[in-house]
């Protein structure tokens, strides 16, 4: 708008300066024209006097200069030294009453050079008039001619008249043009830069109308380009920051980013999770986080100007007893300084599993060797001196089939263990028939049972689907009932039962064996723990119950033991199952 207001402002200048030029050459023109033609009056008019036969002074003299003037529509007067003989447009009594005309600037320059000019104010005829004056042949004696100057002032006055309307009515319609013009260029400008302040504010959608053939179409074009490619681009960069966040947020691994100065910037959930605190310690040095001074001396490392190593990787050991495979890497970031990521792996588990291995493997041999020990001497001894008493060498053979038939339940247990382990919370469960499996278990048991005089009871067992898989329903019961059968005296009870409890059902193995002390009670279900460690043979492997415990949990169950049953003896257990029931 301001452009369009100074190109107005020069225009009119323009116009002004050639309407000054303009009237400036007219009223010379004018001006130059009308003395001519009163010099060609002039001439004329002395041409006239100096032939006629009248004498200057008489009133015949007078009548015919004011015939004259009159025809000519001039004043003339007839001057001889200063005093006025005839004068056209004054009546001849009048004439003495005219001052003396000898000062008269166009009659002074008539004397000094034949013919003088002036124009001024007549106070005889109250106008502004055009002087002419001339010499006539006799000496003192001078013809003017006298004409009213206001008639070129007129035209002038018209032609400066008509030159303003015409500039006032040209700045007029340049100053609507403008205008108009103005408006829609200030509503295309307007729109272009409202536009392009969106665009950078960060509403990439935006657009510029478009404007068909107008002069910013151009421009509006490129600016609509431009925001087309940056919306791609920020999409794109949109769509990998949420890929990255998402990363960032669901990876299972604790992330802590570090600025240049080795502070926390940012972390992700898994690592409030490791650690808690992190969150009111963003800010700080990892040192003052996890309290370990490997991660903070690797970093410090990493961060030195002068090092060149750019990642680390070291293995920390938490205070709550975790332990943590840290990766420490380093990156640029858009000002190209180096900062870093730390990558906190969990390894807990990895290394509990390394542990249970470990001490697995130790179990392990630990109660294959003993039988097996025994399994060696007595065969060296049937070897080396073989007994001759039958009875002697059927109780040999008899140890060897006793350590031998315990090492396979050993190994057997320890191959059900383990494959339920494996197979964990991902095992395929289905609903399943619990008294069935009760009922199929108590069948195995009975003959081992009578054997010792036992006798298995079976109480009320509802009729009920449980989640579980039958094998693994067997396992459990028949190891329970095994342990009664094995830890209760002779000629005793075991009694078998359950009941639904709020979407569980709760099936209970009560013996009158010697029960289970509480600080056993927990610690019977861990592997490999036997209450009585000399109980070797019989297949006492400290298995049973681990395998349960573990079997139980897959089917989203609880195992325990309740002890003792009798109060007053202080004996009995009572080993309790619960598993959900589920809809056949
Ligand atoms: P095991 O093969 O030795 O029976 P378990 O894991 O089944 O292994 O049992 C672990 C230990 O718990 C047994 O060695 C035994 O000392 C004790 N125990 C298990 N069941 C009973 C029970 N019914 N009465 C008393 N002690 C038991």
């Amino acid at each position: 708008m301001k452009i369009l207001l100074w190109g107005w402002a020069v225009m009119l200048c323009a116009l002004m300066l050639t309407f000054w030029f303009y009237y400036e050459t007219v009223s010379e023109e004018l001006t130059s024209s009308s003395r001519q033609n009163t010099t060609r009056l002039l001439k004329f008019v002395r041409w006239k006097v100096s032939h006629s036969p009248e004498v200057p002074g008489t009133s015949s003299f007078q009548k015919e200069i004011t015939e004259l003037g009159q025809n000519l529509e001039i004043r003339i007067t007839y001057i001889r030294n200063g005093q006025v003989l005839a004068d056209s447009s004054v009546s001849a009594s009048r004439l003495p009453e005219l001052d003396d005309h000898s000062s008269r600037p166009e009659v002074i320059a008539a004397e000094a050079s034949g013919v003088g000019k002036n124009i001024r104010y007549s106070k005889t005829l109250k106008t502004r008039m055009l002087y002419v004056a001339q010499t006539m042949d006799k000496d003192g004696e001078f013809i003017r001619l006298a004409m009213p100057y206001s008639v070129i002032g007129e035209r002038l006055e018209r032609i400066k008249l008509h030159f303003t309307i015409l500039l006032l009515v040209i700045a007029g319609g340049a100053a609507i043009t403008l205008k108009f013009i103005g408006g829609r260029t200030n509503a295309a400008v307007k729109e272009v830069s409202d536009t392009a302040a969106a665009i950078g504010e960060g509403d990439y959608g935006k657009r510029i109308r478009v404007i068909p053939g107008g002069e910013f179409q151009g421009m509006a074009d490129s600016i609509n380009t431009m925001a087309r490619k940056i919306q791609g681009h920020i999409r794109i960069i949109e769509d990998q920051r949420n890929q990255l966040d998402a990363m960032f947020e669901n990876m299972k691994e604790g992330i802590m980013v570090l600025d240049p100065k080795g502070r926390i910037e940012s972390v992700n959930k898994s690592m409030l999770e490791i650690a808690p605190q992190t969150r009111d310690m963003i800010g700080r040095m990892p040192l003052e986080v996890l309290t370990r001074h490997e991660i903070q001396d690797s970093v410090d490392r990493i961060l030195r100007p002068d090092n060149e190593a750019v990642s680390d990787s070291l293995i920390i050991d938490l205070q709550d007893g975790r332990s943590m495979n840290v990766t420490i890497c380093s990156y640029e970031d858009y000002k190209s300084r180096r900062k870093l990521i730390l990558v906190f792996h969990d390894i807990s588990e990895v290394r509990r599993i390394e542990r249970i291995l470990r001490d697995f493997v130790s179990n392990a041999s630990h109660q294959l060797r003993t039988p097996l020990t025994s399994i060696k001497g007595y065969s060296e001894t049937l070897i080396d001196n073989p007994p001759e008493d039958k009875a002697i060498l059927a109780k040999f053979l008899g140890t060897i089939l006793d350590n031998a038939n315990h090492m396979s339940k050993v190994i057997t247990s320890m191959f059900a263990l383990t494959r339920s382990e494996y197979s964990g919370k991902k095992l395929r469960t289905s609903p399943t028939d619990l008294s069935g499996c009760i009922r199929h278990s108590v069948t195995n048991l009975v003959p081992a049972a009578k054997k010792r005089n036992i006798r298995i009871e079976s109480g009320d067992i509802p009729d009920v689907q449980v989640s579980g898989t039958d094998e693994g329903l067997v396992q459990i019961f028949d190891n329970l009932i095994e342990n009664g059968v094995k830890y209760a005296p002779e000629n005793s009870l075991i009694r078998v039962e359950a009941e639904i409890d709020d979407g569980y059902v709760v099936s209970r193995v009560t013996d009158e064996g010697p029960g289970i002390a509480p600080e056993d009670r927990e610690r019977i279900f861990e592997r490999f723990v036997k209450l009585d460690e000399n109980a070797v043979g019989g297949g006492s492997s400290g298995l049973g119950l681990a395998l349960c415990r573990s079997l139980v949990r897959n089917f989203n169950g609880d195992i325990w033991v309740e002890s003792p049953v009798d109060a007053k003896t202080g004996t009995g257990s009572s080993f309790c199952v619960k598993l959900p029931v589920t809809d056949g």
